[in-house]
């Protein structure tokens, strides 16, 4: 029979209601790796009974935009990590992935790798237990168009049309890669490389697309104008990151795969860079003005308004792991949702939960029967304050396929 664990005493926050769900008074039945019971007062029979006592329960949290190949004191330098030995490297992604777990994430997608296999390999280490991490949607290397930005080949897989692009995307997919990870617009950080440059094509993306179904695994996109949004819509990507400028063309794109695609904004990133978090590592404000990144956080601001009156889906996550936005601190995107998107706390805390699994396709990111039991414990109402799932003190266990997969140590001796 299946290890059976009954978590009394619990408030539920189930992430299937509204955006004004609250928690509810109920105990959590789990059954091998799903929770098969959430009422008040089970009578489960034999089973391991953990008291919560008056914890709140929410399904673990997801990130849709990870990059795991950033160790815990990256400052930037990409090509320095790509270029660190693999051995010790490795070591420095398996402690990221340990502090997705500790963090209460339960749940990545990865949004393109430093070293080309960093994700999958250190997946297959999670899955045979062999180390602490998050359940992982694997990326591989991200793909750049030659002359666009990453198409210097530094850091990137570069192809210069659709046959070289399916091929990258058939090749990816045959490693075990799930996510793609596309370059289609430029980024303002890279003041050659504006925002609103669009790389690629349509016939590109919907090649690369096709290729990617053919796996199983989806496309996602760095584009920040609006225009290789309306493209990344219209061609079948699933994830768009960033969208930061939106016109009504993307919006109408968008609107027509409701339900089928959603967009990770990484909003907490911008903030910071614009709020000066960065500066002490050398993005000066003088660099964050050539940037033209005030406007795009003013831009996005805005158009997370509107997609949300469009009810497309939004997904948390967000190029955490640089100094002004440290590994640990995912979180910190939910209540910029709050603070600045106009969310209330409860559907902040969706978009790591249940837009999550929606997004990949997978039972999990709700508190409910047949769901995976991944499950987050914390003291304090997160859809009261969503802050509270930032503070480690806080944070009492987390559940990974039914099973404590940290607990801690502060908390319970
Ligand atoms: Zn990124």
């Amino acid at each position: 029979m299946a290890e059976r664990t009954l978590l009394t005493n619990a408030r539920v926050l189930t992430c299937t209601g509204d955006r004004h769900e609250r928690p509810i008074a109920a105990d959590v039945l789990i059954e091998g790796d799903r929770i098969t019971r959430v009422a008040p007062g089970i009578e489960a029979g034999p089973a391991r009974v953990v008291d919560l006592r008056g914890a709140t329960v929410l399904p673990g949290l997801g990130d849709a935009h990870t990059h795991i190949s950033w160790p815990l004191d990256f400052v930037f330098d990409h090509a320095t990590v790509a270029a660190a030995p693999p051995a010790p490297h490795i070591l420095d992604v398996a402690a990221v992935t340990r502090t997705y777990l500790e963090s209460g994430y339960t749940f990545i997608i990865g949004a393109g790798t430093t070293q080309p296999m960093d994700d999958l390999l250190v997946k297959d280490a999670i899955d045979r237990g062999l180390l602490p991490g998050p359940r992982i949607v694997p990326s591989g290397p991200m793909i750049a168009e030659a002359g666009g930005l990453g198409g210097d080949g530094e850091i990137m897989e570069v192809v210069a049309n659709a046959a070289e692009l399916r091929e990258n995307v058939a090749w990816q997919c045959g490693m075990g890669v799930r996510a793609l990870k596309l370059f289609i617009s430029g980024d303002g950080v890279v003041p050659e490389f504006p925002s609103e440059d669009v790389y690629m094509n349509d016939e590109m993306l919907l090649a690369a697309a096709e290729e990617a179904g053919r796996h199983g695994a989806f496309l996602t996109t760095h584009a920040r104008g609006s225009a290789s949004v309306a493209m990344a819509a219209r061609t079948g990507v699933r994830i768009v990151h960033h969208a930061c400028f939106l016109d009504d063309e993307a919006l109408k794109a968008l609107e027509a795969r409701r339900g089928d695609i959603w967009v990770c904004p990484g909003l907490h990133y911008l903030y910071a860079v614009v709020n000066g978090h960065a500066e002490p590592y050398g993005i000066t404000p003088e660099k964050v003005e050539a940037s033209g990144y005030h406007e795009e956080f003013r831009s996005q601001v805005e158009g997370l308004h509107r997609l949300r009156e469009a009810g497309i889906g939004i997904l948390a996550g967000g190029d955490f792991g640089h100094q002004w936005t440290r590994h640990g601190t995912y979180a910190a995107e939910l209540q910029r949702y709050v603070e600045l998107a106009g969310m209330t706390p409860a559907e902040a805390v969706h978009t790591a939960t249940r837009n999550m699994g929606e997004a990949a396709g997978l039972p999990l990111g709700q508190v409910r029967e047949g769901y995976l039991a991944d499950l987050l414990v914390v003291d304090g109402d997160p859809s009261a304050d969503v802050t509270v799932l930032q503070d480690p003190a806080r944070r009492r266990a987390v559940m990974k396929n039914g099973r404590f997969a940290y607990v801690n140590p502060e908390v319970y001796p």
